[in-house]
């Protein structure tokens, strides 16, 4: 299958160098143009397995695909449990964070890593990977890519802007995963790597690739959850499952259209974003606005201007039919406190800040709605938050994966805002 861009100005690519580019030329991102129909005939597996199924369909003619099946079973190396809340019967959570760095990025950056890995590269050129990040994005890749050889990975975070145990995430690695405490906002972080795709010299030794959530590479890999835990829910019910799903730059919903897209047994889907309400707003009006975001708890999710609603309006171009085939809804940084410690003293769960959006979203629905298989989807660990949530509910337990991560030594350089500051890190 080839892969146009949304934009059109671009050619189509292949599956390879979809992953390879990230971004296509035009400034558009990589879309399917078929939908394989696989949900009908499949039946509830194992994650690798119904990732053999899923991704190779769209990987089929690719130099890669003879390779599927091993860069599946290399990237789906954790599980993805689906779990009752309470004793509702309509009520499951999706847990996405058991993975190296607890949080669902896991996913996206680890089969992007086994994919890259994997192509062969001219001259056995090294493959550096540059990524600007907030919070959770620089752990997911840079666990992932950690040790792949002939790949470097260049982390840029703002300076005191992330929380501690976010930074240990970024700077526990070292070998092959240089990270850098830039002196200005994340904005300068990603307005750096920006330039760096830009300039000519950063490239000649070296090939330059992102793995931010556009790339196509992380979104498939999020289907298959869906999938799986679509399969479970109707071999379990005879219904449909519905998702609501914590939403910032849209990659994990649009991977749950993906799935639905693809005839897996998906009802509802519903995202829920924090105060920055853009897309609320815009199903709500008709009118895209988007605005600079707002720092908020959920801060994984602090998005204004979501950059995979551009894949979703490839497919629901009009905003009626967008409202159609999509709800969302904000919440406020007082609700997600609220639902915290309402869900811990009701069910005995624990939300991370951004799966607690989901868990209000879904105590608001109305009786009529209540009927159907709801899946809170859980996006990190509430141990990645814990400044925010013990606090509210006591201490949290920190799993395995974590645990291992904060009794690494830390390292990284700090580094000026501009392209020769960064450049002298690097090479210097
Ligand atoms: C990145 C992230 C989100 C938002 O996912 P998008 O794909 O950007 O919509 C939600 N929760 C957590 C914990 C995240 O790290």
């Amino acid at each position: 299958m080839m892969f146009p861009s949304t934009r059109g100005q671009a050619p189509a690519v292949g599956f390879s160098q979809a992953l390879l580019q990230g971004l296509a030329p035009d400034g558009g991102l990589y879309v399917p143009t078929q939908w394989p129909q696989l949900g009908a005939a499949a039946q509830p597996a194992a994650l690798p397995e119904l990732a053999n199924l899923l991704i190779g369909a769209f990987a089929a003619e690719d130099p890669l695909a003879a390779q599927i099946p091993a860069i599946n079973a290399d990237a789906f190396s954790f599980p993805a449990p689906l779990k009752p809340v309470g004793d509702d019967a309509h009520l499951r959570v999706l847990e996405l964070f058991h993975g190296p760095t607890a949080a669902f990025k896991d996913f996206g950056a680890r089969f992007l890593a086994a994919s890259l890995a994997r192509i062969p590269r001219a001259g056995g050129r090294v493959l550096r990977i540059l990524v600007a990040t907030s919070g959770d994005t620089g752990g997911a890749v840079a666990a992932a890519f950690h040790r792949r050889p002939g790949i470097e990975v260049v982390v840029l975070f703002p300076k005191g802007l992330v929380s501690p145990t976010q930074q240990q995430q970024l700077t526990c690695w070292g070998d092959n995963v240089k990270s850098f405490a830039v002196r200005g906002s994340f904005d300068d972080c990603q307005r750096l790597v920006k330039e760096a795709f830009l300039d000519q010299t950063m490239r000649t030794q070296v090939d330059l690739s992102s793995a931010n959530s556009i790339n196509l590479g992380r979104l498939l890999p999020q289907a298959v959850y869906y999938a799986a835990s679509s399969l479970a829910i109707r071999q379990q019910t005879g219904s449909n499952a519905s998702y609501i799903i914590p939403s910032g730059n849209l990659g994990n919903s649009a991977a749950c259209v993906w799935a639905r897209q693809m005839g897996f047994p998906i009802d509802r889907i519903v995202l829920a974003h924090n105060a920055n309400r853009t897309v609320p707003d815009f199903l709500a009006t008709g009118q895209l606005l988007p605005r600079p975001s707002v720092a908020t708890l959920a801060s994984a999710m602090d998005v204004g201007n979501p950059s995979n609603l551009e894949r979703l309006l490839a497919l629901y171009p009009g905003a009626a039919e967008f409202a159609a085939r999509l709800a969302a809804f904000s919440v406020s940084d007082e609700q997600i406190r609220a639902r915290i410690r309402a869900d811990h003293a009701r069910y005995g769960e624990t939300w991370c800040p951004h799966t607690a959006t989901a868990a209000e979203v879904h105590a608001l629905l109305p009786e009529a709605e209540r009927r159907r298989q709801w899946v809170i989807v859980s996006t990190a660990h509430p141990a990645k938050f814990r400044e925010i949530v013990e606090p509210l509910v006591g201490e949290v337990a920190v799993p395995e994966n974590l645990r291992r991560l904060y009794d690494l030594p830390s390292s990284f350089g700090e580094l000026d805002a501009n392209l020769n500051a960064l450049r002298h890190a690097i090479d210097g």
